[in-house]
């Protein structure tokens, strides 16, 4: 099995179709396993919808996600993520409504939890910390965890003898079972905050037990253009520029 793993797409229609691009010509995918934030800061949240639900896939929610169907309050987003959460609810079909309303906050599926924020917290922890990953590994029970949320690719690994620690992921992972354990995420497709504007997503190969990272340039400025057409907060509009 081949498993597109993604998160953050944040209704960015053009960074979400270079991936699924990339994707393809590297072979394609059998399912998508999608962390949360399908929507919310961009300026294509309907699009990025109905393209996430044209692949076969899975998904969970995410703070903007619920945000946008009110299934949660704005009161703890910035000042500009929370007009962007506004702008976004008015642009959602009744069918997109439905569709984040029924996304579950937590999955598993063949040996990985998947979670938007942290196992322990699905909605709003962010796992940037090894103290944070270190409280995190008992809240699940499967080898691997992906989350989203941060923005920045990272993998937190606990060793048989309980030592944990992180990284930038890059490159291939292996996930050869029986040795460590994982909490993975692949970065943004939609808005990266490591520095690096190109979106961010990984691959998992059942077959080979990798998980390879990759990024992907796409068209920032088409995306831009589309948040300032729609009157979108510029601070939003500028740090896809800068990937921060
Ligand atoms: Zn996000």
């Amino acid at each position: 099995m081949k498993l597109a793993i993604l998160g953050d797409i944040h209704a960015n229609l053009a960074a979400f179709e270079a991936v699924l691009e990339d994707v393809e010509a590297r072979g394609g995918f059998d399912e998508l396993w999608c962390l949360g934030d399908v929507v919310g800061y961009g300026p294509d949240p309907h699009a990025c919808i109905q393209l996430l639900r044209g692949c076969q896939h899975i998904c969970v929610a995410g703070n903007h996600d619920l945000a946008a169907v009110g299934s949660i309050d704005t009161s703890d987003f910035n000042r500009e993520a929370a007009l962007a959460c506004e702008w976004t609810a008015r642009q959602l079909s009744a069918d997109d409504v439905e569709y984040l309303q029924g996304l579950p906050l937590r999955l598993e599926r063949s040996g990985f939890t998947m979670v938007h924020g942290s196992p322990r917290e699905p909605v709003w922890e962010y796992v940037t910390s090894v103290a944070a990953a270190r409280d995190n590994f008992s809240h699940f029970g499967t080898d691997f965890c992906l989350v989203g949320h941060s923005h920045i690719p990272l993998v937190f690994r606990q060793s048989g003898d309980g030592r944990c620690y992180g990284q930038q992921i890059s490159g291939e992972t292996s996930l050869a079972s029986g040795r460590d354990r994982l909490i993975i995420n692949p970065g943004a497709v939609g808005q990266p905050r490591d520095g690096d504007p190109r979106a961010s997503y990984a691959l998992y190969d059942s077959s080979r037990h990798v998980v390879h990272h990759y990024r992907v340039s796409y068209d920032v400025t088409a995306t831009q253009k589309r948040m300032v057409e729609n009157e979108l907060p510029l601070p939003l509009v500028l740090r896809l520029y800068y990937g921060c």
